[in-house]
């Protein structure tokens, strides 16, 4: 272990000989990374052991959260930061002739998740170990990360993410934590001694879960919780190898195969429902893996199990990981012998939920005959809770209506979102709209059954990794400015207010954005040979391509802002630069073709000379944690432009605000929260509200040709989609057009376009005048104390956990 500079360089050279086999002189910036990076191991392991011990011995609850995702990024910067070894790391490395930024470029961006969802988890993790509080993850070890994205020819390519070839340094196996997991086979029921039914599963699959821990590390404590990871492998080879035979040898390889096939790769759907069986398979196995190592942990303890809903809480991140609520009744009833009241009991009130989005496509139905078929007990166990279910029901209301639209099982599909909510005792939203609308519309028959499960937790961001580590220029200045007691506390932020309007404090908030746009210009310009203005507004819309989130509205805006230049050259107005990225799910059609069109939009105003440095049009590929630390705090303008009632949250308009940046969005999600954290003067809020869109839906009443034909801007930009404009290719957009006008622009971005616009206006004219432009900008900084997932976890912890902290000595 290391205290100065000097330790640290010779450890730091010790480790380079122990781990890399190589001397000063010949290592090169891979061993930098991994000499470092196991140092900082080494400095987390005491306080790891001591926290599993601690844990252990004061025998607290802990909370586990289920994901199917987690969005991690790099993670050696923030170890750093957490433990306070930064300085002293940096300062020894340039010493030694190396420096800290480009061995931090070494690590692999865990890309385990496809968006907000996934990153949401990474954040709460984060917030648990700050917090000090025993909460841990609980998720599937991909071989295969979201796709890494290129643009070839103005297309979206897909490239695998082997982000695991090098090794991964934060992880430790842990094979004697193993347990098995099955599938299929038969279900067998016979009568015991005692007269209770005895389940049996015979001539199923066997498969060995293998978990790896990867340590999550606090803030300024000395907690280091622990994200399990599972990975499959194959139990044991169940074939005579020693004879010979040709046969078996093939079927024994097959099966290693089929077994890894499960870890393999993490499906690329953001907010989309794909109903495949190895999907399935994906769910059951870290579910059933987590469940049973959280059960034998517990009974090591040798207290009653009736005990477990005060010493473990198990949170599933939307319904991915449902199959909980019956793996825990299978495991209480099958394993533990409890019957199913005393089971149901325990199982309800140890599982809680958070659902995550009221999109239709996004919403999880599993076909009976595959889910029965996969999972023959499980299946079984769901029966039975829905039968019980419907029954009370019935008894509730008399009404068949009711019972169909609240059963779980529906049509031949297992609704998973209605099995979350029966088997949990807590069903909460992301952000206060959204927890509205659950209330009142998607899941109304739910709420009024049971009123009592259903609350809001409002999303939040870590301002470690996406302030205090993405801007350290700011987090410095903020820390002079009120000291640097909003890091433990980010409500503290709030007292940045005193100098909103203190020209020398706006001027150094100025200078810093300029830092950050200028490095920024520079990554993009050594990419791509685009060049930036610095002067220019940074409008920045970064996030998953979905139609709901509209990048194609900002798009058309695009094209109806390029057209009034080019009509008027010498139009007064302030520069633009437009920047987007963002990956498509590889079989989302539109969403490519958006993606096409932004890059066939770049290339021709980039190209144009007549237009100057007036207007840029940039789309970044590859969006990941990484990128968007470059991009958030370069941003001038933050675009939260999705369908009203569509976003549940978001958390991109956080990190936004947070480095202070101004909105341009929708009443939607979180927004709306932003909006009353900030007042109305310091957001710019265009477009139909929530309740409207829900009524459009309800009673129809939209026509996109009528906006066609009314609004010449509208109608040109959609000409402009199939007319040749952009190659001379006539029908290159004709999906586009087609899918706005023949399918009735289901988002309504024909419908929001004249009022996106307007807002663009005023956003300009607020630009202009500097000073109040800074003013909005530190306001936004100042109070995005609120959205930090410090304060959601808190939420979470007394209000739905039951949690309280444990400090690690
Ligand atoms: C924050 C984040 C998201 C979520 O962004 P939204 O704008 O809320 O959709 C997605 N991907 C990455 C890499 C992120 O960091």
């Amino acid at each position: 272990m290391f205290t100065n500079k000097a330790e640290f360089k010779d450890a730091f050279i010790n480790k380079l000989q122990t781990m890399c086999g190589k001397g000063l002189d010949e290592a090169g910036i891979h061993d930098c990374y991994i000499g470092l990076a196991s140092l900082v191991r080494d400095c987390i392991s005491r306080n790891w052991i001591q926290t599993n011990k601690q844990y252990r011995d004061q025998g607290e609850k802990q909370v586990y959260y289920f994901s199917i995702e987690f969005l991690l990024g790099k993670l050696l910067d923030c170890h750093l930061i957490h433990t306070g070894l930064r300085q002293i790391c940096r300062e020894g490395l340039h010493e030694l002739g190396f420096d800290l930024e480009e061995v931090l470029a070494e690590e692999p961006d865990a890309g385990l998740g496809n968006g907000g969802l996934g990153r949401l988890a990474a954040c709460f993790l984060d917030s648990m170990a700050a917090l000090s509080l025993p909460g841990h993850g609980c998720g599937i070890r991909y071989r295969y990360g979201l796709f890494e994205q290129k643009i070839v020819n103005h297309h979206q390519v897909e490239l695998p993410d082997h982000w695991l070839r090098d090794g991964y340094i934060w992880e430790f196996r842990k094979a004697d934590k193993a347990v098995e997991v099955r599938f299929g086979g038969t279900v067998h029921c016979c009568k015991q001694g005692n007269g209770k039914l005895a389940f049996s599963q015979e001539d199923y699959e066997s498969i060995k879960a293998v978990p790896y821990d990867i340590p999550v590390i606090g803030y300024g404590n000395n907690t280091v919780n622990t994200l399990r990871l599972w990975n499959a492998e194959p139990l044991q080879v169940d074939f005579d190898l020693s004879s010979f035979n040709h046969g078996d040898y093939l079927k024994a390889v097959q099966y290693k195969q089929a077994v890894e096939r499960i870890c393999k790769i993490l499906y690329p759907d953001d907010s989309f429902y794909e109903g495949r069986l190895l999907r399935l398979k994906q769910q059951y196995f870290f579910v059933s893996a987590g469940l049973q190592s959280i059960l034998r942990r517990f009974k090591r303890r040798k207290i009653s199990i009736h005990a477990l809903p005060s010493k473990v809480a198990v949170h599933i991140n939307d319904t991915h990981p449902a199959l909980a609520v019956p793996e825990l009744m299978r495991l209480l009833l099958d394993e533990e012998g409890l019957g199913w009241e005393a089971a149901w009991q325990i199982t309800t009130e140890t599982i809680s939920y958070t659902n995550h989005t009221i999109m239709p496509e996004a919403l999880e139905k599993w076909p009976v005959e595959m889910f029965r078929t996969l999972l023959p007990r499980i299946y079984m166990i769901v029966e039975e809770i829905n039968r019980r279910f419907c029954e009370h029901v019935w008894n509730r209301y008399a009404d068949w209506d009711k019972v169909r639209e609240m059963s779980i099982i529906l049509d031949e599909q297992v609704h998973m979102a209605r099995l979350a909510v029966v088997g949990s005792y807590s069903v909460n939203g992301v952000a206060q709209i959204h927890s509205d609308i659950l209330r009142k519309h998607v899941m109304g028959s739910f709420y009024n059954f049971s009123p009592h499960k259903f609350n809001n937790k409002t999303n939040g961001i870590t301002h470690r990794r996406w302030l205090l580590k993405a801007n350290p220029e700011l987090a410095d200045l903020i820390s002079q400015a009120i000291s640097p007691g909003w890091i433990a506390n980010p409500q503290e932020l709030s007292n940045l207010m005193r100098y909103a309007a203190d020209s020398g404090f706006q001027d150094q908030v100025a200078e810093i954005k300029r830092t950050k746009k200028n490095s920024l210009a520079h990554f993009i310009t050594g990419k791509y040979g685009i060049k930036i203005n610095l002067d220019s507004i940074f409008d920045i819309q970064i996030k998953r391509i979905h139609s709901y989130k509209r990048q194609i509205l900002n798009a058309l805006h695009i094209m109806d802002f390029y057209h009034r230049l080019k009509q008027d050259p010498d139009l007064p107005i302030t520069p633009r630069t437009f920047i987007f990225a963002g990956k498509a799910a590889p079989g989302y059609f539109i969403a490519k073709q958006t993606i096409k069109l932004i890059n066939r939009l770049s290339e021709l105003i980039n190209g144009d000379k007549t237009i100057r440095d007036k207007l840029k049009v940039v789309f970044l590929e590859n969006y990941s944690v990484s990128l968007g630390e470059l991009l958030f705090p370069a941003a001038d303008v933050s675009e939260q432009i999705s369908t009203a009632s569509k976003e549940a949250s978001g958390t991109g308009n956080m990190k936004f605000m947070m480095n202070g940046a101004v909105t341009v969005g929708t009443l939607d999600g979180a927004n709306v929260e932003i909006r009353a954290a900030v007042g109305d003067d310091n957001i710019v809020i265009f477009g139909l509200r929530a309740e409207q869109v829900l009524d459009y839906y309800r009673y129809g009443g939209y026509n996109a040709w009528d906006i066609y034909n009314s609004d010449g801007r509208v109608k040109r930009v959609l000409e402009q989609l199939v007319d040749g404009f952009f190659s001379g290719e006539k029908e290159e957009f004709r999906l586009l057009y087609d899918y706005l006008l023949l399918n009735n622009d289901e988002f309504f971005v024909l419908k929001d376009f004249s009022d996106y616009a307007a807002a663009h206006v005023r956003l300009e004219s607020k630009y202009n005048d500097q000073r109040e432009w800074w003013k909005m900008s530190i306001a936004n900084i100042a109070h995005s104390g609120k959205f930090s997932s410090d304060r959601t976890i808190s939420e979470y912890a007394q209000g739905i956990w039951s949690i309280k902290p444990v400090i690690i000595p």
